[in-house]
């Protein structure tokens, strides 16, 4: 089961960094699909969510990359710009030893000019999801001629989306000859079908989908009628406690009202779902990440595939249609050895989908009675740190160290009272321990970063 990437034919600055960012042996995934990868055949892979798919393209394309080229050569699609962000950022790691390996993200919701202006200088891989990148295609900012491998990355889930038609439009225009990579969580008969369209004898890898259900305690409510929900929300949470969780709904209303309930009995949560643009987005996902959120309220679509781990529980306010959902859900807690919980609320119209979970995960599901948990307890978890924002970023040459340095020097807080710093291009998020949150807003407004003056706040 130990493959190492060393028996692999990659070029040496990819082994060596592989090795220097301790990936010592390949996932499953990667063992399966990336020997295949690097033939340069046609492969259809399914594996779970967080299982190392985008090295096991990745490190593929980066392998066969013309350096020299800034035509760009590699087209990945992503159904969510928080997925194509993920992907770009991990290419970006796997690519560091390479000189000078240009990755672009092209995604909706942002202007246009930046991107062109970006197009323009070239790219060696662009990461993207399927409707802007199809429209810079049409005005020619995206240069396809050299394109030679071609990626549908959770390609379910752009299908869920509606992406079909936008996919096949793209690919049509692409090089006959290429390589053609599609991922998939499930697989489903329209998979197989887009697989046909768009690949030719695509060898298959599947990885068990199996998720380790033993780990995660997993609870049912049979609930009178969904009016229920909002409370028995309250309950599971005063009863269990869990510090940091995501509650799946069905539909972006259900998260908007679940979200104001749990605001209006004081729980800080926040939601993620379609509807929101761009930077709401990157600042609930921030926030949910660097430990200053503990409820994260969201849809299937908005949280498939982003790589969050660690969680201590997910609750389904909404059983999934589907049952691989279900499984893919709570997959996201009871990792690193820690045991998981879920609880997972439905009415009695809605057996069925129990049935359809109990035989997805082959074992007996045992119904538990909300009304034994009582309405008395308090959600007493509360985030460790909270986030400033400071009113400059990448664009004004702003770096982590300068930050630390003006925490440490100028607000005289410890490294340790530091959390985690994301610079943003006009914008930075920093995670500061919740004890010393208002010293570090009080005198970084009044003090200087890199001696400039910045507005700094809570974000
Ligand atoms: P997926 O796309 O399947 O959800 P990712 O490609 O995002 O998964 O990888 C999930 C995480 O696992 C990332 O943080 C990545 O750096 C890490 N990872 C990937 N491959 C390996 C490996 N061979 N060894 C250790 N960590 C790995
Ligand atoms: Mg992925």
């Amino acid at each position: 089961m130990d493959e190492k990437f060393e028996k692999l034919d990659l070029r040496a600055e990819l082994l060596s960094n592989l090795d220097e960012l301790g990936f010592t042996s390949m996932t499953p995934i990667q063992a399966g699909a990336l020997p295949k990868v690097l033939e340069g055949g046609d492969v259809i892979g399914q594996a779970k969510t967080g299982s190392g798919k985008t090295a096991a393209f990745g490190l593929g394309i980066l392998n066969s990359l013309d350096v020299k080229n800034f035509n760009t050569q590699a087209l990945i699609l992503c159904p969510t710009r928080e997925l194509a962000e993920q992907v770009a950022v991990e290419l970006r790691k796997l690519a560091r030893m390479m000189n000078n390996i240009k990755i672009l993200t092209i995604t909706g919701g942002v202007g246009y000019n930046h991107q062109e202006n970006s197009l323009f200088h070239g790219a060696h891989i662009i990461v993207g999801t399927p409707g802007r990148v199809a429209k810079l295609i049409r005005t020619e900012f995206i240069w396809i001629k050299d394109i030679k491998a071609f990626v549908l990355d959770e390609a379910d889930l752009m299908l869920d989306m509606g992406f079909y038609d936008e996919i096949m439009g793209i690919e049509e225009q692409l090089p006959k000859k290429k390589q053609t990579l599609l991922f998939s969580a499930t697989f489903p008969e329209e998979i197989l079908k887009l697989s046909e369209s768009v690949q030719d004898n695509a060898e298959k890898v599947v990885v068990d989908s199996q998720h380790h259900e033993g780990d995660i305690e997993q609870y049912f409510y049979l609930l009178p009628s969904h009016k229920v929900k909002n409370s028995s929300v309250l309950k599971i949470l005063g009863e269990f406690n869990p510090d940091r969780l995501i509650i799946f709904c069905k539909t972006k209303l259900i998260t908007d009202n679940l979200t104001s309930f749990l605001k209006e009995n004081d729980i800080k949560a926040a939601c993620i779902h379609g509807d929101l643009d761009q930077s709401e987005r990157t600042a609930v996902m921030t926030k949910f990440s660097n430990h200053s959120l503990s409820v994260l309220v969201a849809t299937d679509v908005a949280a498939r595939g982003l790589d969050i781990k660690d969680l201590a529980a997910v609750i389904n306010y909404d059983l999934p249609n589907d049952p691989e959902d279900y499984v893919h859900r709570v997959g996201r807690t009871g990792r690193a050895g820690k045991k998981g919980k879920a609880y997972s609320m439905y009415v009695e119209a809605e057996e069925y989908k129990i049935d359809q979970i109990k035989s997805m995960i082959s074992e007996e599901l045992s119904i538990e009675s909300i009304d034994k948990l009582v309405d008395s307890k308090e959600y007493i978890a509360t985030p460790p740190m909270e986030t400033i924002f400071i009113s400059g970023g990448k664009r004004d040459k702003l770096r982590p160290g300068d930050i630390l340095g003006a925490l440490v020097k100028e607000a005289h807080l410890e490294p340790s009272d530091v959390g985690n710093i994301s610079i943003l291009p006009i914008l930075t998020y920093v995670a500061i321990k919740k004890e010393s949150v208002q010293q570090a807003i009080t005198k970084l407004s009044e003090g200087k970063i890199k001696n400039r003056n910045f507005r700094v706040g809570l974000a």
